[in-house]
Formats: structure tokens, C-alpha cells, sequence
């Protein structure tokens, strides 16, 4: 415990995509402690997490909250049991197009790495809800996201062992459950992860 709390004052205290020229501003954003069994893995927060300042609370928490009630989850379970955190914790800014927000750049994810990988060893949970295809391929290697989604990986960090569950990110910018063959896999895998929270008692 101690150690998670000093590793996030190290988190809120760091700006190196500040100095690298990256973004503007850092404002990390994560919430959690240990004995968390579910850890949410996103991309970056959103615009507005650090006003909140609580991830997960804007159109993407609304949609992924639905998700979880499909799975059987209470709607007290993601912001009061989850441990959340992201590849890179402070907001990347704006996408080019002005659609959504930038996705973290591979230097910025390679900075923050080290956050995540620590709170993994930290926290220890059983599962880890990846979402995207940054985030589930960080966890567990490359692969197409059509080809993690609807599956349960193993993943090891500091000799503990874990699953993690790929999902599609909850942003409303992404296209990909347009698709109907993947809106089945995403079925598939909510199904997969209600099987795993009864399984479990999460
Ligand atoms: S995204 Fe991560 S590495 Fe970059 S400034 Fe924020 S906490 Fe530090």
C-alpha cells in the first residue's frame, strides 16, 4: 500500500511529455488502491478528467459503465472497486482532424510505460479490461483488435499472473463496432467477461 501511494505521488508529480514537448500541461489521472481485482487499462484520459477529477466520467465511462451492466456488473462497480488507469495518464490534446482526441504517440506511450507496468506488479489484479487496441496490445503483444476482442489472455508482469480482456475503445469516435461482424465479437466478449465475474465473485 505504501508503495502503490508513493508511486502516485511520483505519477502526479511527472511531466516528462511536458519537457519532451509533447503536451502543454500534465495532469495524471488515475484512481485506485490495492486489492482492486479488475483494473481498467484505457488509452489517455479525456479533455476534461483532471477537473473531475475521476477517470472514466465523460461519454466514454457512460458508455463503458453500459458494458459492464451488460455483463452483470452493479453500476457502483467501476468508479468504487476498479483500480483505472490508461497507457499514458494525462490528456494528449485534440486530434488533428478536430475529431476526438490525439492518440498517444509510441514516445509517449514508451514514457508512461513504466507507470503501468509498476502499478500492475503493485496492485496485482486478477483481470485487466483493455480497452482499445493500444492498450490490449501493450498488455499481451501485437495482434489485430478483431482478433483479441471476444478473448481472454494470459499476461504475467513481476511473477504475477493475470488475465486480460480486450474490448473495443468505449470512445464514441471509434468506428469499428459499426462493423457487424464486430459488434459480435463485442458481444461475445461482454458474455466472456459476465462468465468470468460470476466465476470469480468480482
Ligand atoms: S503521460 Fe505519463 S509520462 Fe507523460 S507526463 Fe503524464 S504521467 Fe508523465
Amino acid at each position: 500500500m505504501r508503495a502503490l501511494a508513493a508511486l502516485h505521488r511520483e505519477v502526479a508529480a511527472c511531466a516528462r511529455c511536458v519537457g519532451a514537448g509533447f503536451i502543454p500541461a500534465a495532469h495524471p489521472i488515475f484512481k485506485g488502491e490495492v486489492g482492486n481485482r479488475v483494473m481498467v487499462v484505457g488509452q489517455a484520459p479525456g479533455v476534461l478528467a483532471h477537473e473531475r477529477p475521476l477517470p472514466y466520467t465523460g461519454a466514454s465511462g457512460k458508455t463503458l459503465r453500459g458494458w459492464l451492466a451488460a455483463a452483470g456488473f452493479d453500476d457502483g462497480a467501476l468508479h468504487g472497486r476498479f483500480y483505472l488507469t490508461s497507457l499514458t495518464k494525462c490528456f494528449p490534446g485534440p486530434s488533428a482532424s478536430g475529431k476526438g482526441d490525439r492518440a498517444p504517440s509510441a514516445a509517449e506511450i514508451a514514457f508512461c510505460r513504466g507507470h503501468m507496468e509498476r502499478e500492475l506488479a503493485l496492485v496485482r489484479p486478477e483481470l485487466v479490461l483493455a480497452l482499445g487496441r493500444l492498450a490490449a496490445t501493450a498488455l499481451v503483444g501485437p495482434a489485430p483488435l478483431v482478433e483479441l476482442v471476444g478473448t481472454l489472455r494470459p499476461a504475467e508482469r513481476a511473477g504475477h499472473r493475470f488475465h486480460v480482456l480486450p474490448l473495443p475503445h468505449p470512445s464514441g469516435v471509434s468506428r469499428w463496432l459499426t462493423d457487424p461482424a464486430n459488434r459480435a465479437r463485442h458481444m461475445a466478449a461482454l458474455r466472456l467477461l459476465d462468465d468470468e465475474r460470476t466465476r470469480r465473485g468480482l
